[in-house]
C-alpha cells in the first residue's frame, strides 16, 4: 500500500513534470510566434507610415514614336517564342531606360539610343546591370507602369469575319496592344495638344486632358477595361464617365457626352467594361449646374487620364493628370469597329467580341 502509493506519487510527479515541460515549450513557442508576427506587423505599419513616399508627380511626355518603337520590340519578341535566342523585351523597361538617358524629356529622344540599348541587350547584357547605376530608373519604371501598365498583354478577340452575321465565334488568343482609341473606327475626329491651356468656366484652371473634336453621336469607346467609378452629371464635364483600371492606377475620364442619350444602355456605376466597348456618345454637354444642357461651343470628347499611386490622390489638390495627346496618337493604330445593335434604343456596340486574360 505504502509502496503502491509511493509509485503512484512518483508517476504523478513525472506527469506534472512532463506537463510543465509541455506548458513551458508551448508558451515559449507562442511567445516567439507572437513576437515575430508582431515584428511583421510593426514593420508593416512602419512601411505604411513611411509609404508617404509614393509618387506625387508625373510629367508624361513619351512620344508616340518612342511608344511605337518600344511596343513593337515588346510585342514581336513575345510572339517569337520559338526562337530561344530572342531577347524578350518589356517596353516599359526600355522607355524607363531611355527616360534616364534623355533626362525625362522625350523631346530629346533619339532612336539611336534605343538601337544602342537593343544591341547591348542582344549581346547578353542584362537590364538590371545596365540600369543599376541609374538613379531615377525605378521612378520612371513605376511612373510609366502606372500610365502604360494595361496597354500590352494577353487577350482574345473574335477573329471570325463578321460575328454578327453568323453564330460562329472563333476566339484567337493574342499578345499585343489591348487598348483602343476612344473614338470608334470609321468616325473622324481632330485634335491638337491642348493640355495645360487655360479654361475660364468656373474658377480659373488649366485644361487637364485632350479634346477630340468630332460629330455629335460618334460612339465613344472604353480605352482600357475597368470598373465604372463615376457616371452622371458634373457641372464641368456635363454627362461624363470615369472608369478605373483593374489595377487601380489609371482613371479614364470621358466628358461632354451627348444630350438626352449620353450613355449606352445598362451602363451604371460599378459596371465592368471591356477595352473597345461602346460606353457613350460624343456631345457638347457641360459648363452648367443644370443637368442635360448643351453649353459647350464645339462638339468634342474631353478625354483625360489621372494617375493614382495612393488613394489620397483621388479628389484632392494633389491629383495627377497627364498629357494624353501622344497616347491618343499612339492609339490611332487600334480602333474598335461598331455596329448599330439596337434599332429601338439606337445603341451601338462593338463588332468583335473581346476577352482579357484573368477576366470572366
Ligand atoms: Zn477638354
Amino acid at each position: 500500500m505504502f509502496i503502491h502509493s509511493f509509485v503512484l506519487n512518483k508517476n504523478k510527479k513525472m506527469l506534472v513534470l512532463i506537463f510543465a515541460i509541455i506548458v513551458v515549450f508551448l508558451s515559449s513557442s507562442l511567445i516567439i510566434y507572437f513576437s515575430f508576427s508582431h515584428d511583421e506587423e510593426t514593420s508593416d505599419s512602419s512601411d505604411e507610415s513611411s509609404s508617404n513616399d509614393y509618387i506625387k508627380w508625373v510629367d508624361f511626355n513619351v512620344t508616340c514614336e518612342a511608344m511605337k518603337l518600344t511596343s513593337a520590340l515588346d510585342i514581336e519578341s513575345h510572339n517569337s517564342v520559338n526562337n530561344d535566342n530572342v531577347v524578350v523585351y518589356n517596353w516599359i523597361e526600355l522607355l524607363s531606360y531611355l527616360a534616364c538617358k534623355n533626362g525625362g524629356n522625350f523631346k530629346n529622344f533619339k532612336s539611336s539610343d534605343l538601337d544602342d540599348l537593343v544591341s547591348k541587350l542582344e549581346s547578353g547584357e542584362s537590364m538590371e546591370d545596365l540600369t543599376s547605376s541609374m538613379k531615377y530608373y525605378s521612378y520612371y519604371f513605376e511612373a510609366y507602369s502606372a500610365v502604360l501598365g494595361g496597354f500590352i498583354g494577353n487577350y482574345s478577340i473574335d477573329s471570325s469575319a463578321s460575328s454578327l452575321d453568323s453564330n460562329t465565334v472563333s476566339f484567337e488568343s493574342k499578345y499585343g496592344l489591348k487598348v483602343f482609341l476612344p473614338i470608334a473606327k470609321n468616325y473622324s475626329f481632330s485634335h491638337y495638344d491642348d493640355f495645360g491651356n487655360s479654361r475660364s468656366y468656373g474658377f480659373r484652371r488649366t485644361h487637364l486632358g485632350n479634346d477630340l473634336m468630332g460629330s455629335i453621336g460618334t460612339p465613344i469607346i472604353a480605352v482600357e477595361s475597368g470598373i465604372v467609378e463615376h457616371l452622371g452629371w458634373n457641372q464641368y464635364g456635363g454627362w461624363r464617365i470615369g472608369i478605373r483600371s483593374f489595377d487601380g492606377k489609371r482613371y479614364y475620364y470621358y466628358a461632354h457626352l451627348r444630350k438626352d442619350h449620353p450613355y449606352v444602355a445598362n451602363l451604371e456605376e460599378g459596371s465592368t467594361v471591356l477595352a473597345g466597348d461602346v460606353i457613350g456618345y460624343l456631345g457638347m454637354t457641360g459648363y452648367s449646374i443644370k443637368e442635360n444642357v448643351n453649353n459647350i461651343n464645339v462638339p468634342h470628347l474631353h478625354f483625360g487620364m489621372q494617375l493614382i499611386f495612393d488613394e489620397s490622390q483621388v479628389d484632392s489638390p494633389n491629383e495627377i493628370w497627364i498629357d494624353v495627346y501622344e497616347i491618343v496618337e499612339f492609339l490611332k493604330q487600334n480602333r474598335s469597329e461598331v455596329v448599330l445593335s439596337d434599332s429601338e434604343s439606337k445603341d451601338y456596340s462593338r463588332k468583335y467580341s473581346f476577352f482579357e486574360e484573368g477576366l470572366e
